[in-house]
Formats: structure tokens, sequence, C-alpha cells
């Protein structure tokens, strides 16, 4: 037999590479970003069509290349930045893998000029494929400029994977903001489609939030600042006040560097616990600094997660500083702050870890099955909750409990034919287990009806219908309500006006980032607008990123679930029995608009088998 293994060829494999550190028109930006930023740039200008999915180009004033680097940039472990590994546990700079240009090279085609101070002549180089298709002396500004075109050209089946341009652009705002927020000292601009969105002029890290946030925040920002010889932490968290219903505003940056970390968010709202409502998040830009030996950042190849050698003490340091800072302005009572022993041995600290993890989990779930597209109807493939619990107090071994949707059982019958609810006996007593389940009992058995699934399948029928009416399902304002934004989901809402009020909304723009709320769909109760259009927002961006849907159904399926009643909710009597019989009048009773069981049914012929024979 011959031998069958080969070396990829370079274009390959750089192609194949690029899938990790490339992954749509935002991790491009991203890496170019960074790449000004640790040229030394003042001054970065960020150009795109399409959502960068047609060109990306990012112009800096940073140092430049000499022409022998701007042709050795694009080869993959091409880097500047480290020399030997020892270099890893020192890094101030955003990169030092080499990777993106070489990626972006063999994904797009790229033109680039450069320049650097000393040198009377740039160098102009196209590549295309890894390929150089062209090189050349040009005249061009010191600094670097740098577009990418047709992203993902030559791999079809990457580029089918990019979402709508709304969906991508709001994923390259959101690392423009990331990579502005941690560099006030640059300015930035951000064009897309010939406006410009983002003028950021330079200034003190204060300033730049309140440039994203929108200036009404100016007195609603408390500075936290805490120096040890560990680590300095420095930034600023909102008041209470200003918590939000969305976590859309929680920064993180560690030495310059933005991160995700759900262990610190955690450490943060400990802080804020008992000062805002439990479904209310704080918001906050917080940096910290500290010895680059404490901290590995190369984890993963887009480096947003990071490991910290002492995590416990992160954690009990961020909270302590979040509290301290909220007790120097009154807004918590005072506390003995410093991060000795005690601290250490504080409850935050010794909080079993598990805790926190299974949070980020339950809330990954949570989302997971959110906008996971018709998951069968079946609990044993869905997160099944204390129905678990259920199955082990009748049977420990009961198979797969499921709701038929070809075979229509007697109590689905009974219902499905009596929209009135009329089949439910009317001394029947319902039952609600762990405010979430609601158990129904029918002639033939019972059934048990998911609360929230429920509802949500309800009202998303309900505005559906509405929608179709489109203007009658408006109910007036009678004093107009003006809404602020940051300027990401300002744009966003830009966007989506027309579709607002293709469910009923009337929005009128008011210039730079307000608008004006003349009315809210017919149904939707009145009095937190405010609350309930910026919560519309988050949910629509959350979704938007994982399905297909157009936007008015989105935003449909959105405003369903933010009216829904929720699962932890106690109800009485009476609003059991209506959500029961308002579901069996719904056209698709047995899920939510996402997919999950609405009920499960225990008729006459299942609770035989349950019990044997
Ligand atoms: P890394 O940033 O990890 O070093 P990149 O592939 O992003 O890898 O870039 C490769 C090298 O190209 C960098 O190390 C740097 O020397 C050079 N380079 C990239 N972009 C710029 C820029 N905008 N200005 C100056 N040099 C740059
Ligand atoms: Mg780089």
């Amino acid at each position: 037999m011959s031998d069958v293994i080969t070396l990829l060829p370079d274009h390959i494999a750089n192609q194949i590479a690029a899938g990790e550190v490339i992954q749509r028109p935002a991790s491009a930006v991203k890496e170019l970003l960074e790449n000004a930023v640790d040229a030394g740039a003042t001054e970065i200008q960020l150009f795109l069509t399409d959502a960068g999915k047609r060109l990306i180009q990012v112009i800096d004033n940073g140092k430049g290349m000499s022409e022998t680097d701007a042709r050795m940039c694009f080869e993959r472990h091409a880097t500047s930045k480290i020399k030997q590994i020892d270099d890893l546990f020192h890094i101030r700079t955003m990169g030092f893998r080499g990777e993106a240009l070489a990626s972006i090279a063999a994904v797009a085609r790229v033109e680039l000029k450069t320049k650097r101070a000393e040198d009377n002549l740039g160098v102009y180089i196209e590549i295309e494929n890894s390929q150089v298709l062209k090189q050349e002396a040009c005249h061009c500004a010191v600094g670097t400029n740098i577009s990418m075109k047709n992203l993902f050209f030559n791999v079809p089946a990457r580029r089918n994977f990019l979402k709508s341009n709304n969906s991508e652009l709001r994923h390259v705002i959101d690392e423009f903001i990331r990579v502005s927020l941690a560099n006030p000292k640059i300015l930035f601009t951000c064009t897309h489609n010939g406006v410009t969105s983002f003028h950021l002029e330079p200034g003190s890290h204060k300033q730049r939030f309140l440039q994203l946030l929108g200036n009404q925040y100016n007195a609603k920002l408390i500075p936290v600042k805490e120096q040890t010889d560990y680590l300095d932490i420095y930034g600023f968290v909102g008041k209470p006040d200003s918590a939000r219903k969305t976590k859309s505003e929680q920064y993180f940056f560690v030495n310059d560097r933005y991160i995700k970390s759900p262990y610190l968010s955690h450490a943060v709202s400990a802080a804020f616990e008992n000062l805002i409502p439990k479904d209310s998040h704080p918001i906050y830009a917080l940096y910290f600094e500290l010895d680059s030996s404490h901290i590995d950042i190369n984890v993963h190849p887009t480096k947003q997660e990071i490991k910290f050698d002492d995590e416990r003490l992160i954690y009990s340091f961020t909270r302590a500083a979040v509290k301290h800072a909220l007790a120097q302005y009154s807004v918590a009572p005072p506390m003995d702050f410093s991060l000795n022993a005690t601290v250490q041995q504080s409850e935050a600290i010794n909080q079993p870890i598990t805790e926190i993890t299974r949070e980020a989990i339950k809330e990954s779930h949570l989302y997971q099955s959110f906008t996971q597209k018709n998951v069968a109807h079946k609990l044993d493939t869905v997160r099944t909750g204390s129905l678990t619990d259920w199955k082990d107090f009748f049977n420990p071994s009961t198979p797969n409990l499921s709701v038929h949707q070809g075979k229509t059982s007697q109590i689905a019958q009974q219902l499905y034919t009596r929209s009135d609810g009329q089949s439910l006996d009317p001394d029947a007593i319902f039952l609600q287990v762990q405010k979430t389940y609601i158990v129904a009992p029918f002639k033939t058995g019972y059934i048990i009806v998911h609360q929230q699934h429920a509802h949500e399948r309800i009202l998303y029928e309900k505005y559906a219908a509405l929608a179709v009416q489109q203007k009658s399902g408006t109910q007036a304002q009678l004093f107009p309500i003006k809404l602020e934004f940051g300027a990401v989901d300002a744009a966003l809402m830009n966007d989506l006006i027309p579709d607002l009020e293709g469910i009923g909304y009337k929005i009128e723009s008011f210039g730079g980032n307000s608008f004006i709320l003349h009315g809210v769909p017919a149904d939707v109760p009145t009095g937190n607008e405010k609350d309930n259009v910026e919560l519309l927002l988050e949910q629509y961006k959350h979704f938007s990123t994982d399905l297909n849907f157009a936007p008015r159904e989105k935003l449909l399926r959105c405003l369903a679930r933010q009216q829904a009643v929720k699962a932890g909710q106690k109800l009485s009597q009476k609003e059991m029995r209506q959500l029961v019989s308002d579901l069996f009048a719904c056209n698709t009773p047995f899920s939510s608009p996402s997919g999950l069981p609405a009920f499960v049914e225990f008729d006459e012929e299942k609770l035989f088998q349950l019990f044997g024979n």
C-alpha cells in the first residue's frame, strides 16, 4: 500500500487556521483594530460596507511597516511582538500569535498600504488566497491602511454562515466599542455604508464611557479605584437607579484588553446585592491592571478569555472594591474595606465555585433553549426542570413522557376542540407546583402546563394576530415618552422602527440617540414602557445572532417572551384556569414559540401504562 499522508499546501493550512481566528466580519475588525492599537496609533478609522461583508478598512497613524515587514506580516506565525516563549508571560500588546493577517489574507482579498516615518515611500501590497498579486512602492501617509474585501469569497461554506447585515453589524459594533473603551486616548471613528456613526474624540475613561452610553449618565457613574501591590482596579459602576433590564453595558478590561468573565460579573452583581432588583443588571466599565505574569492570555484564540493565577483573590477584590465605591457614595452601607484575611475568608470567596458555574450554565441553557429552533416536543431531549422530580415521584424508570403532536390524545382532543376551556371541570382545583407548573385535572386524566412556555405561546399568537390588523393594534399614549439610548442601541432602534411599527409600536426618531414613544401594542401593559423597550432590544440582539427570522417575527417572539408570566410567579386559581383555557384556544398549543413544550399530558392510557401492566 502506498503512503497516504501529505502536507497541506500553505493556503489551505491558512484557511483552516483562519477558522479559529476569523469567524465573521467582527473578528476581522477586532484583529485589525488591535493591530492599529499595537502600532501606537493615536487615530484609528474604521470603514465598513455591508456590515463588513464587502469591505473592512482600517486606517491608522501608527508606526507603519518596512517593506520587508509589510511582506512578512502575512506569513503565519509572523509577529514582531514576541520572540521567545517566555515573552508570552509578559505580554502587553493586543496581538502576539502572528495569525491574524495570515488568516485574513487566506479568506479575503487584502490591500495594504503602509509607511514608516523614516521612509520616503511606502509600500503597497495586494494579496489574495495567501498569494501576493502585486507589490510596489507608493505614496501614502505614515501609518497603515489595510482593506479586506469580500470576506470568505473563497470559502462559500463560511460565507453562508454569516448572518444578516444587521446582525453582523451589531457584532462589529460590539468589537469596535470594546476596543475603543479600552483605549480612550485614541480617536476612533466608524463609518458604515458612508455614514459615520461613531466619532469618538480622545479623552478620559469616563468621557469615553459617556460617549458610548450617552451624556445623561454623567451623574449616574460612581468611580471605582483601589490599588494594591497585586492588582489595581479602576473604572465606573452605574448607580443602582441606572441598572438595566439588560446586561449590555458591562465591560471588563484586563491590562487594556476586553475580556469576558461570568465569574467577575458575578462578583460585581454580588456587590450590588439588595441594592437593585434581582432581574436588573448594573452597568459598569472596570479596568484591571496587574502584572502580566499573573495572567494567561493564551487560553483562547480570540484572547477574550484569560486565566488569572488566583481567581478567588480577584473575585473578592472586585466585589470589595465595588462595594467600597458604592459605600463611599452613600449608596450602600459603609463597610470595612481591606483585602486582608477577613475579606479572603468572606462569604463570597468561600462560596463554592460550583454555585457560580451552575448559574452560568443555567443562563446559557436558557439562552440556548430560547434560540433553538423546533426543539422537539419531547421532554427527554429538552430541559425537564423539576419534571424529572415528577417522573421520579411516580416511577423512577418512567419511559419517555412525551407530548405527541401527531397523535392527538384524549385530553388534547377534549381541549383542542373546545377552545373556550369548557372541557375543564368547573369544580376542579388546579395545583401550582414550584410556582412553575400547573397541574390541571380533566375528566380522563390531567395535564401539567409550564406556565411560562404556555403564556409565551398565548401572547405570541395574540400579538401576531394584532400585528396583522396593524394600526388598530396600537394604544396611543396620552403623554409621549422620551427614550434615550446608548449609541449602539440607538443605531439598532433606527433600523427597527418600521418593524416595531409593524407590531403595534409607534416610535419616532428624535435626533441623536433620542426617540419618542407614542404608542405600544394593544394589550401590552403600560407604565414600564422604557424598561420594556430596552428589554425588547436586548432580547432582540440575543435572538438575532442565532436565528434567521425576519426582524418582525423576532420582535413578536421577544415581546411575547417579555410579557409572559415567568416561571416562579405565583398564580391564583382564576389565573391558572384562564391560562390553561387560553392555551387551548391557540392554533399551536403544544409548545412555546421557541419550541419548548407547553404541556405534557397524562391521559387514561398513560396513567394506566405508568402503573404497570
Ligand atoms: P500579531 O498581531 O499577533 O503579531 P498579526 O498577524 O495581527 O499578528 O500581525 C503581524 C505583524 O504585522 C504584527 O506583529 C506587526 O508587526 C505587523 N502589523 C500588523 N498590523 C500593523 C499595523 N496596523 N501597523 C504596523 N504594523 C502592523
Ligand atoms: Mg494582530
